[in-house]
């Protein structure tokens, strides 16, 4: 399916559904218990693979509040009349379906108090392309192969340094105009054999034209890659970054602090491309998240 711009608002809907939870303090020997009384909602009570969900917590009289996901920190921001937190958490496109704990710590005076709820996730459905191809065009030789596997370490390792500021501040705009192409999660089976998933969407668009940040951000990661071309990524703070790949130039240089609508490349085919786009993805805790999600909250 291909999405064009102006259908883009399908993805921008969005429903606040309250979650009926209890919220009774976990038994930690190591926390004071306390009744942590808050009411949680989230931003959609259908979770799927590769969504991103906004959490809001009211929790009068707690100072500060943060949560942990599948190991991984969740940040939450004060809301409101400052009772009121908010925080994103992401859904990996491969989670197996099923429930997940979100922890939540909380400080109440002197006292920490923490709170289990459950996400429950199920499963998105993705496309499946199968494709024969002359084994030459599929195998890499050693060293490519090599190549690509210590670049994708690389870029792992960009993932681990979470910073707690957040950088982004308000909506977030689409890099690049261009022809959506709707294929987030799409599975690749080459030759009989599966391949990682497509982790981001393509956006068909000229060689040459700007990419824009999405969001205020720093520029964390440059390089040229076998796979990727020439790549891009934007830590967006709180463990949220945006990945371009392909670019034809990277107009920013690592440390570079981005505003929203500031020029960060331009559009390519460098690296394993057949065409000029830009290939957009999205990390969040960790999780490769749908980066069409990043449009509805
Ligand atoms: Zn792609």
């Amino acid at each position: 399916m291909r999405l064009t711009f102006t259908n883009l608002k399908l993805f921008v809907a969005e429903t606040i559904v309250a979650v009926n939870l209890l919220f009774l303090p976990v038994c930690l020997a190591e926390v004071k218990q306390e009744p942590f009384g808050i009411d949680v909602s989230i931003s959609d009570k259908d979770i799927r693979q590769g969504d991103i969900v906004l959490v809001t917590v009211r929790a009068p009289g707690i100072s500060s509040l943060k949560g942990e996901f599948h190991n991984n920190p969740i940040f939450f921001s004060k809301t409101g009349n400052g009772d009121s937190f908010t925080g994103i958490v992401g859904i990996d496109m491969t989670l197996p379906p099923g429930r997940n704990h979100l922890t939540l710590r909380g400080v109440k005076g002197e006292s920490d108090v923490v709170s289990e709820m459950e996400l429950d996730v199920k499963e998105r459905k993705y496309e499946i392309e199968r494709l024969t191809l002359p084994e030459k065009m599929v195998e890499l030789d050693k060293e490519a192969e090599e190549r690509a596997d210590r670049e994708a370490l690389e870029l792992k390792g960009v993932w681990e340094e979470v910073s707690g500021e957040r950088l982004w501040d308000g909506k977030f705009a689409l890099p690049v105009n261009g022809d959506l192409i709707s294929n987030f999660g799409k599975k690749r089976v080459l030759n009989g054999k599966e391949k990682s998933p497509h982790n981001g969407i393509d956006i068909s668009a000229p060689e040459g034209r700007e990419v824009i940040s999405p969001n205020n951000g720093r520029a964390v990661f440059a390089a040229e890659h076998f796979f990727g071309g020439k790549t891009l990524v934007i830590d967006h703070g709180q463990g949220l970054y945006t990945t371009y790949l392909h670019l034809s130039k990277v107009s920013v240089k690592v440390g570079d602090m981005v505003n929203r609508g500031d020029i960060i490349g331009l559009v390519g085919k460098t690296g394993r491309s057949t065409g000029p786009h830009l290939h957009w993805s999205s990390r969040l805790n960790k999780a490769r998240i749908d980066p069409l999600k990043l449009f509805s909250f």
